[in-house]
Order: C-alpha cells, then sequence, then structure tokens
C-alpha cells in the first residue's frame, strides 16, 4: 500500500455535500463523477497529496443508500493506493481478508478497485485503488 488515496464519505444529497465541503477545504471539488455500475455520483476534493471522495446514491438500491439507511451520513470507507492491484489481492486474501469483489473493477476518478469486506478489517470498508494508466 503507497498511501491514503482518498477517504469516501457518504452524504444526502450532492450538491449539499460540495458545498459544505468547499467552505471546509477552502476550495471546491474538481470533478463530479457518476458511477453507473455502484448506482452513485461522486465529486472529490483534492487535500493535500490526498482526496475526499463524496458519494451520493443514484438510486434507492445502491450500496451508498443502503449505508446511510443503516448508519446515516458520514465516513463510508478508506481507499488506499497501490501499485499492483492483482497482487494486492492475492496478498490480502491470503492474509485473510475478504474481498468483496474477485476480479478489479473500474471505479470512479480512473481507477481499477477492489473492496474488502469490512467485517474482516475492524468493521471498516476499504477499497484499494490503482490509477488506469492510459
Ligand atoms: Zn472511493
Amino acid at each position: 500500500m503507497e498511501k491514503i488515496e482518498h477517504i469516501g464519505i457518504a452524504v444526502k444529497n450532492l450538491e449539499n455535500g460540495n458545498n459544505i465541503y468547499k467552505k471546509l477545504l477552502g476550495k471546491a471539488h474538481y470533478k463530479i463523477e457518476e458511477v453507473k455500475s455502484e448506482n452513485v455520483k461522486t465529486s472529490f476534493f483534492h487535500v493535500g497529496a490526498n482526496k475526499i471522495e463524496l458519494l451520493e446514491a443514484t438510486s434507492p438500491d445502491s450500496p451508498i443508500a443502503k449505508f446511510i439507511e443503516k448508519r446515516g451520513e458520514g465516513i463510508h470507507h478508506i481507499a488506499f493506493a497501490v501499485k499492483d492491484i492483482q497482487q494486492e489481492m492475492q496478498r490480502l486474501e491470503n492474509e485473510g481478508f475478504t474481498l468483496l469483489n474477485k476480479v478489479p473493477k473500474k471505479g470512479a476518478d480512473n481507477k481499477l478497485v477492489c473492496f474488502v469486506h469490512p467485517k474482516t478489517a475492524n468493521g471498516v470498508l476499504i477499497e484499494l485503488c490503482q490509477e488506469i494508466k492510459t
């Protein structure tokens, strides 16, 4: 793992969240992106070497909608940048972590991603992400 790439925060309303985080961080988000496969709309803020990702559900069966229903708005996941996602997935599986997807999938912000089940990581949803080289 190289660094914390971003922290994902579940919000009920992205526009409202963008306004709050713009005030908090002193700058606006630099992109908004919809991830259709996950039924989420995201926005990204730079904070030094790291990012904040806000996530809004775009349908009631989105994982974000379910999260907010259960736990309310708040920190949803921590994402770590990795060099070789396949290798890290194999390593974590060997260490006994449960991976939520067996094959890396395309996430927001030009990344290949894999999620680690929170039950195997002390209640925190972990995301691995590798930059897609274009
Ligand atoms: Zn994320």
